[in-house]
């Protein structure tokens, strides 16, 4: 595995766990990473609980989330609880990255198969008669070495080397905007367990419950845009807040004082048509890059890691010319299995960013008239929440 992301680690527990040999190459020595994808959906969540890892996650620090609101103009026009929804797992979860790497990789450890070595960097890929065979890379110690590997599977994220070293094609689609993100403590009168998404015009802000009792703000601004944002002073970019949740106002400018508490999260999306080759396959963003609406990115990776670690349980218990066979097989099958779920997701993304950026009179009384009416309805609220929400988990009789 080339990264030890949420997809990396999910596939490599998974292979692990039903008795494989597993190297983990992951560049940072660390997992401390902040602002990076922390929501699960509900079947991400259900997903946690299967790979046994739930309750170690659940015990170090996570939010439950119960209800989703949006607002438009200070209005709300639409709310959905998630106790309406008839599955094992209901809720979406707020988990820290370090804590869910944290416990992938421990439940890991368990297994003798398994073995991550972190502040280890993949530079080169080897093949022979265009198969891949390993990688090189450069570990802790700063020594190049190579790995040689029945399969390399590139998990190395959204700008993956192993994508570009793979020669796969790819396509990747910048969005007309970028995300500024920030973190500030939850202010006294927001209940805590809510996704707020504020719309006004064109701008939209999402506020996201983040453990301990914090709320991570995510507003757009134009792409590239942030050169101008910062000649404003970060008083511009309270004032860009106040407009679209002016309750938020003092505690703002009492916790974020300077751009260092901000992040800036380039937005595009990236569709490969083909995930793999001989020897190697992408999986997670380094195959399908999606943005952060409905928090889709981690859980795409893990049912990924979950999906292909069972498919290449058999495989790779065969050896020689008719293994490498069945692992090609098996990785055809994974894109074909995983892809269809991957793309209504972008779908659904992309057509909440599109409705997102209308700055018409027209446009944005029709965007909040179909927002009422999928409040008013149980069915359409099902269909966008359910496509998004619930994919993996059987319903459950009621
Ligand atoms: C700033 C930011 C904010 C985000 N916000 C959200 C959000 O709100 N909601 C959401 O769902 N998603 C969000 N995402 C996306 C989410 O984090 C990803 O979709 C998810 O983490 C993908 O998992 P992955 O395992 O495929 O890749 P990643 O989590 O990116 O993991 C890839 C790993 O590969 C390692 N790596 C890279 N190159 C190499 C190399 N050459 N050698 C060895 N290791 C390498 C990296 O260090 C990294 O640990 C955000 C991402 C960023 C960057």
């Amino acid at each position: 595995m080339v990264g030890g992301g949420p997809a990396g680690l999910a596939l490599a527990l998974g292979l692990a766990g039903d008795g494989h040999e597993v190297v983990v190459l992951e560049q940072s020595p660390r997992f401390d990473r902040s602002f990076r994808g922390e929501s699960l959906s509900p079947d991400g969540v259900w997903l946690l609980d299967r790979l046994g890892v739930l309750d170690t996650v659940v015990e170090r620090g996570a939010l439950v989330v119960e209800r989703l609101e949006i607002a438009e103009n200070g209005r709300v026009v639409m709310s959905a609880d998630f106790a309406d929804y008839p599955y094992a797992q209901r809720y979406p979860m707020e988990i820290p990255q370090p804590t869910l790497l944290a416990a992938l990789a421990e439940a890991g450890a368990a297994y003798p198969g398994f073995d991550l070595r972190q502040g280890a960097k993949v530079t080169a890929l080897t093949e022979e008669d265009g198969d891949v065979t390993g990688v090189r890379y450069r570990g802790a110690d700063g020594e190049e070495r190579e790995l040689r590997a029945r399969l390399v599977v590139g998990a190395d994220g959204r700008y993956s080397k192993t994508r570009e070293l793979s020669g796969l094609a790819y396509d990747k689609q910048p969005l007309e905007r970028d995300v500024v993100w920030l973190r500030m403590p939850r202010p006294d009168g927001w209940q805590r367990a809510c996704y707020r998404i504020r719309l006004q015009g064109s701008r939209h802000g999402l506020f996201i419950p983040t453990y301990p009792d914090d709320i991570r703000i995510g507003f757009n601004i134009p792409k590239g845009g942030l050169k101008e944002l910062r000649k404003g002073g970060i008083e511009q970019l309270h004032r860009r807040i106040d407009e679209i949740a002016p309750e938020l106002s003092q505690g703002l400018r009492e916790s974020v004082t300077g751009w260092s508490g901000t992040t800036v999260l380039d937005i595009f999306t990236v569709a490969t048509p083909e995930w793999s080759r001989p020897g190697l396959t992408l999986m997670g963003d380094a195959a399908h890059t999606l943005t952060p609406i409905l928090g889709q990115g981690v859980n795409h990776a893990l049912i990924d890691g979950h999906t292909l670690a069972g498919l290449l349980d058999r495989p790779l218990r065969a050896t020689g010319r008719r293994g490498s066979e069945l692992i090609r097989t098996a990785t055809l099958r994974f894109q074909h299995q995983r892809e269809e779920a991957v793309r209504i997701s972008r779908g659904l993304q992309m057509r909440q960013e599109r409705a997102f950026t209308y700055d018409n009179q027209l446009a944005v009384a029709g965007r909040s008239a179909l927002y009422r009416i999928m409040n008013r309805s149980r069915y359409l609220q099902k269909r966008v929440l359910c496509s998004a929400y619930f994919q993996l988990q059987p319903e459950l009789a009621r």
